[in-house]
């Protein structure tokens, strides 16, 4: 196994084999987290890591500043709403400003789609998209994989179903280049105005009914509706969504008995899944959280320390 790539842009141009080094590395930080939960490294001790968010975050900030200091970075957060942007500075000249700084990896996530290549056409240091728009979600991409191969998903045999609005799902996107890079069989879900066809060229198949796809799949991946993304009317109304796509207990009683049930949070209880469904014994969305943490620290692992094994 080797490694040689600076930056994370999306999972659309990453191999299968650094797909499976990203998880091979990930599982070693998972193993050591089974025994010490907080052990902290200090394979990167001495460099600098910024996290840019420029749209809200949860899990996914949190996660890259708890990954950099689990490996004795310094992480410094940057808050765009207190900085010069607010005096008409460009992010251009903001991220030279901060690299002049001495950065050694920056995370970004922004509403504008190739805002991280922006970003790594102006500094050193290497870029970690944290979502980029509709456009990529790598990490969540690689958290999700992670998860499913550490509940026994065994990549070419399995059917994984991604369901909801996949129009607006930064998501979907990278998940899809994930699974099927490594030989999954993957189901787009969805109402049509929310799942366009063209989606098609990407290797998968599109099903408009939720309740004919649920029998077959291993894997019950559901997506939040994205209002904040949405300047129109999708769908006549919430409760007529969650009839026909919404993950109840009713439908539940439909799936595998083993089937794994996914979620890249923050849910909208009630909507796209039942609370009942997302608190119940075969929801895995808490061990995402836990898994996006060792996703994270392997990414920071090999792209500023440039190294597979410890
Ligand atoms: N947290 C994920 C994202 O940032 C999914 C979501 O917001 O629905 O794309």
């Amino acid at each position: 196994m080797e490694w040689n790539r600076k930056h994370v842009f999306d999972l659309e141009d990453f191999s299968k084999d650094e797909i499976e080094t990203v998880l091979e590395v990930a599982k070693g930080y998972r193993e050591s987290m089974k025994s010490a939960p907080a052990k902290t490294f200090d394979y990167l001790k001495g460099y600098t890591l910024m996290n840019m968010f420029f749209e809200s975050s949860t899990r996914t900030r949190v996660s890259f500043e708890l990954a950099g200091k689990r490996l004795g970075m310094h992480v410094v957060n940057f808050a765009s709403s207190a900085s010069s942007l607010n005096k008409s500075e460009s992010v251009d000249d903001t991220i030279q400003t901060l690299d002049a700084m001495s950065l050694d990896a920056v995370v970004v996530r922004h509403s504008t789609i190739g805002t991280p290549q922006v970003v790594a056409a102006n500094t050193q240091a290497a870029v970690i998209n944290a979502g980029d728009g509709t456009h990529a979600h790598p990490t969540q991409a690689l958290l999700d994989l992670l998860t499913m191969a550490e509940m026994g998903i065994d990549f070419p045999r399995a059917h994984v179903a991604i369901t909801g609005d996949i129009l607006h799902s930064r998501v979907a996107r990278s998940d899809v280049y994930g699974l099927t890079k490594l030989g999954a069989k993957v189901t787009l879900v969805g109402p049509p105005t929310l799942l366009p066809e063209e989606f098609e060229r990407l290797g998968v198949d599109i099903c408009y009914d939720f309740d004919k796809i649920i029998p077959e799949v291993d894997v019950l991946y559901m997506l939040r509706i994205q209002k904040e993304r949405m300047e129109r009317a999708f769908f006549p109304t919430i409760g007529e969504y969650a009839k026909l796509y919404g993950l109840n207990e009713k439908r539940m009683a439909k799936a595998k008995p083993s089937v794994l049930v996914m979620h890249p949070g923050p849910v909208n209880r009630g909507v796209e899944l039942q609370g009942a469904v997302m608190d119940g014994d075969r929801s895995f969305i808490l061990e995402q959280v836990s898994c996006g943490l060792a996703v994270r620290m392997a990414l920071l692992q090999l792209c500023v320390g440039g190294w597979v094994t410890r």
